[in-house]
C-alpha cells in the first residue's frame, strides 16, 4: 500500500482575519472553507487551497484569537514547503518583503541563495512564526495557478511541495514512512533525510530531519498540530487502519470530516499523523464558485448556527470570489484559433478540441468539412507531455490525473464561457467537437455538468471520471464516434461513457465504426449529417 502524499497540514493561528489575509493576499491561496473546529466549534477552521480545494494543496488552520505562541521542535511538523514555478524565488522575495513579511534565506539578486537537494528554496514566517518555504519545482508550471489575489500566475504557488518532521531519532519515523506509509527513502544530507511516494501530484515529498538535542514541540500559535497524507477512498483508508493497529499505532476510528474521511495516530518520533480521502471534497456542501463565503457547518451543528455565529470573531474576505473567478477577461488563457462564420443566416459555431500532441489549427479542415461555413473556435491544449500538447495530465495512457482533470475541466468552460460572450457565439447553435484527448475534455465537461455548450461530438472517448451524483443532461445532445478495433479506448469504456451520458438523461447517438483511434472520412460523414 502506498499514499499519493500530503492531503493537508494543519496548524494553529492566533488572529482569524489577518490569517485570513495573509493566506490569501500574500500568498494568493483560495479561501476554499470556512467553518469550525468540529471537535470545538467555538473555534474557526479555516481551509486555504487551490481553486477546487485538491489533495496536496490545503492548508488549515485552527484560528484561536490571542494563542501565544507555540513552540517548533521534536515531534512536529517543523516546516511546510509550497511549490513555486522555476524562476520565481526572486519575485516571490520582492513580494513578501513589500508585504513586510520576515524571509530568513532570500535569494540574492539573481540568484537563489539556498538551495535543498538541487532546487531552490526561499524561507520565510507567517505573523505567528509558523516556518513556510517555496521551493522551486519544475513540474510546478504544468498545474494551474489560482488567480484569486495579485499574484502572477507566472510564480502562484502550486500546492505542496514537501513538509519537514523534525524528531529526536530518524529510525522509528523512517520506519513508519518506509514499511507503513509506502515512502521511498530518496535522499539525505546531514541530518535532513528525503522520503517520497513518486507520485505525480503535489507533496509527494516528507523530509525528517533528526535532531537528538531538539526540546519537544510546544503547540501554540505557528506550530503544525498534525499533517494529513492521501488515501484513496474508504476501502483504502480501511486497510491503513488495519496496517496501522497491526503495527501496533493507536489509530483512531473513521471520523466523517465532511469533507474527508479521516483516521489518526501519532508516530513514534511523536508527529501526529492523519490518513484522509480524497473525496468527498470542498464542493460537498456549497459550489465550487462560492467556496469559503459562507460560514459551514456540519449537520450535527447546523441547529446550533445562531448560537456558534455569535461566539466566532467576524471576519472580512477582502476580495470577493465572485469577481476572482471571472474569467480574466481577455482571452489569452488558451492560445486559440477564431474564424468567423462565413455562411449567410444564424451562424453555426464548432469549437473544435484536438487530441494529444495536436494543435489549435490541427482540426480546422475537419470543421471546414463537416460545418461549411460554420464559425470555428479552436483552443490550444495548454498541458505540455513531452512537447505533446493536450487539455489535461495523465499518469499513463488512459490513466488520467483527476485533480489536474478537474481544475482544467473547469478552467476550460469558463474559456468556453468568455469566448462565447467576446465572439459573439450563438450557444444554442454551437456545438463542441472533440478528438481523443479532446473529446474527453469536453465529456468531462458534460458529466461535471459545467459544459457551456450542450451539444458535443465525442470522437474516440473515454470515460475521464465517474460522477456521483450524476449531473442533469436532460437538454444535452451527444455524438459518440467509437472505434470498434480502437487500441486506446476499450469497447467497454466506450459503452460505458455512453451509458453515464444517457443514464444523466443526454440523448446519445453511439455509432461504433470500423475503425481504430485514428479519424477516418466515415467520421466526418456521420459527423455531417448529425450536426
Ligand atoms: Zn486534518
Amino acid at each position: 500500500m502506498k499514499t499519493t502524499g500530503i492531503h493537508h497540514v494543519t496548524a494553529i493561528a492566533s488572529d482569524p482575519q489577518r490569517n485570513l489575509d495573509f493566506y490569501t493576499q500574500v500568498l494568493g491561496l483560495r479561501f476554499v472553507k470556512r467553518t469550525v473546529n468540529f471537535d470545538d466549534p467555538a473555534s474557526y477552521h479555516f481551509y486555504f487551497a487551490d481553486e477546487c480545494g485538491s489533495p496536496g494543496t490545503i492548508l488549515t488552520f485552527f484560528p484561536w484569537p490571542g494563542a501565544k505562541r507555540g513552540r517548533q521542535g521534536a515531534g512536529s511538523v517543523t516546516a511546510t514547503a509550497f511549490r513555486v514555478p522555476a524562476g520565481s524565488l526572486a519575485a516571490w522575495a520582492d513580494r513578501l518583503r513589500h508585504h513586510g513579511v520576515r524571509v530568513l534565506s532570500a535569494p540574492a539578486a539573481g540568484s537563489p541563495a539556498e538551495s535543498r537537494f538541487g532546487a531552490p528554496i526561499l524561507r520565510f514566517e507567517d505573523h505567528d512564526g509558523m516556518p513556510l518555504e517555496l521551493i522551486e519545482s519544475p513540474d510546478a508550471a504544468n498545474s494551474r495557478a489560482w488567480h484569486g489575489a495579485d499574484v502572477p500566475a507566472a510564480i502562484a504557488i502550486r500546492g505542496f511541495h514537501s513538509v519537514t518532521l523534525t524528531v529526536n531519532e530518524l529510525a522509528h519515523t523512517a520506519d513508519l514512512l518506509t514499511s507503513v506509509l509506502g515512502y521511498r527513502r530518496a535522499d539525505s544530507a546531514g541530518a535532513r533525510t528525503r522520503f517520497t511516494t513518486d507520485a505525480a501530484a503535489p507533496g509527494v515529498v516528507i523530509d525528517v530531519l533528526e535532531d537528538p538535542a531538539a526540546p519537544e514541540s510546544v503547540l501554540g500559535a505557528g506550530v503544525v498540530h498534525h499533517v494529513a497524507i492521501r488515501a484513496r477512498d474508504e476501502a483504502d483508508q480501511r486497510e491503513w487502519l488495519e496496517a496501522l493497529r497491526r503495527a501496533r499505532f493507536a489509530a483512531t476510528d473513521v471520523r466523517d470530516r465532511t469533507y474527508f474521511r479521516s483516521i489518526y495516530f501519532r508516530e513514534r518520533g511523536g508527529v501526529l499523523f492523519e490518513i484522509a480521502t480524497d473525496n468527498p471534497g470542498f464542493t460537498a456542501d456549497e459550489p465550487l464558485d462560492s467556496l469559503g463565503h459562507a460560514l459551514k457547518l456540519p449537520p450535527g451543528l447546523e441547529r446550533h448556527r445562531a448560537k456558534i455565529e455569535q461566539h466566532l470573531p467576524p471576519i472580512t474576505l477582502r476580495s470577493a470570489p465572485a469577481a476572482d473567478t471571472a474569467p480574466p477577461s481577455d482571452l489569452a488563457a488558451y492560445t486559440h484559433r477564431f474564424i468567423p462564420a462565413s455562411a449567410p443566416g444564424a451562424p453555426r459555431t464548432l469549437v473544435l478540441l484536438h487530441g494529444t500532441g495536436g494543435s489549435e489549427d490541427d482540426l480546422l479542415p475537419l470543421g471546414k468539412r463537416v460545418a461549411p461555413g460554420a464559425a470555428l473556435l479552436s483552443p490550444r491544449g495548454d498541458v505540455n507531455e513531452n512537447g505533446q500538447l493536450r487539455f489535461f495530465k495523465r499518469l499513463r495512457e488512459g490513466v488520467f490525473d483527476q485533480d489536474d482533470l478537474r481544475i482544467r475541466t473547469r478552467a476550460l468552460s469558463r474559456w468556453i464561457a468568455a469566448a462565447i460572450d467576446a465572439y459573439r457565439i450563438d450557444p444554442a447553435l454551437a456545438t463542441m467537437v472533440g478528438f481523443s484527448n479532446g473529446a474527453n475534455i469536453a465529456a468531462a465537461m458534460l458529466l461535471a455538468g459545467v459544459a457551456p455548450i450542450g451539444r458535443a461530438i465525442l470522437i474516440r472517448a473515454m470515460v475521464p471520471f465517474t460522477p456521483d451524483p450524476l449531473p442533469d443532461l436532460s437538454a444535452v445532445n451527444v455524438l459518440m464516434l467509437s472505434g470498434r478495433d480502437d487500441p486506446i479506448v476499450p469497447s467497454a469504456n466506450s459503452e460505458r461513457l455512453a451509458d453515464l451520458l444517457r443514464r444523466a438523461g443526454a440523448t446519445v447517438d453511439h455509432q461504433v465504426l470500423d475503425a481504430a483511434h485514428n479519424l477516418t472520412a466515415r467520421d466526418l460523414t456521420l459527423a455531417a449529417q448529425w450536426l
